[in-house]
Parts: C-alpha cells; sequence; structure tokens
C-alpha cells in the first residue's frame, strides 16, 4: 500500500468521525467503529495489542505508558485493523512491543512483512493524530521557530502526541 493511500485511509476516517478538533479523540474513533478500548495487564515490553475476532474487536493499551504514548498505540492498532485486516470471519490478533511502535519506521529497511505493516501502522497513526492540515493551521497560528524546541513541545501538548511523534511528523512533512 502506498503512503498515499495509508494517509487517504486516516483521513477519511477522520472525516467519518466529523470532530476534528485537537486534540484528535482517538479512542471515541475506535469506539465509533466498535472497537472495545482497555486498558490491558500488559507486560511491560508490550505497548499495545489488537484482537479481532468475529464477533468482537478490542485494543488493548499499556496502562502504565503515558497518555500520549498510549494515544499512539491505540491509533497505531485501528491502523492495523484498517489496513491488515484481511482475514473476515477468522481471529487476528496483532502484538505490538515497544521497539515496534517506535518512528523510526520511514527510515526502517521494508524487506520483511512485518516490518512493512509496522511501518504502515506508524504511517496511519501519525497522519489521524496529526493531520496535515490542522498541523500546518497550528503551525501558522504559533508564528514560532520550528527549529525551536518550545515550538515542538507546544505542537505536542496541543495535538496530545509525544515530543518525538511530532518531531518525527515534522520531519516527513518537511517542516523541520
Ligand atoms: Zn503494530
Amino acid at each position: 500500500m502506498t503512503i498515499k493511500n495509508i494517509i487517504k485511509a486516516a483521513e477519511e476516517l477522520l472525516q467519518s468521525f466529523g470532530d476534528v478538533s485537537l486534540p484528535i479523540r482517538v479512542e471515541d474513533i475506535a469506539r465509533g467503529l466498535g472497537i472495545k478500548v482497555l486498558a490491558y495487564p500488559l507486560e511491560n515490553d508490550l505497548s499495545g495489542v489488537l484482537v479481532i475476532e468475529p464477533e468482537n474487536v478490542t485494543i488493548g493499551y499499556n496502562q502504565n505508558e503515558s497518555r500520549a504514548r498510549r494515544r499512539f498505540t491505540v491509533a497505531h492498532e485501528l491502523g492495523h485493523y484498517k489496513l491488515h485486516n484481511t482475514r473476515p470471519n477468522s481471529s487476528q490478533v496483532f502484538a505490538d512491543d515497544k521497539f515496534l511502535v517506535l518512528f523510526r519506521s520511514q527510515n526502517v529497511n521494508e524487506d520483511s512483512e512485518e516490518a512493512r505493516r509496522e511501518f504502515e501502522a506508524n504511517t496511519f497513526a501519525a497522519a489521524l493524530l496529526m493531520p496535515e492540515s490542522l498541523l500546518l493551521q497550528e503551525i501558522q497560528n504559533l508564528e514560532f521557530d520550528l527549529g525551536d524546541e518550545r515550538t515542538i513541545k507546544e505542537l505536542s501538548r496541543r495535538f496530545e502526541v509525544s515530543t518525538t511523534a511530532m518531531y518525527y511528523r515534522l520531519l516527513n512533512l518537511r517542516r523541520v
């Protein structure tokens, strides 16, 4: 799947949800799709899981992580749900350890199927939580210097994402 199509899928989901005010209500978006979103007693090296059963879809996040991280995890699992849920009427489980949900993905070697899926889920999550149009709008409103750490901090606060997530999003949009 191309990056363009992944971003389009995230934007369409956001449009269908209707509320594009900040911060993006990612848990409500998931619930709007009939997905249960729960804190899971996950081992500490796991960030999140997506459990797809014929009658039930559940996203579990690690409750020990920061709110910004949990939001990204939910968005990432939503990415798997929208992009990789390819076996209708059967069960499927995605489990994400912390390493996989990091943002190195734009440069990751995409030769493995798993790496490609993680890259796609991260791309989807970033586009969902930090839509380009809203981000550009906020940048204009701020009139800060994007080379200034405080700007990235302020933007990440408004979008309720980690500063790392914001930094990589801006990098991918060629804003820093
Ligand atoms: Zn994943």
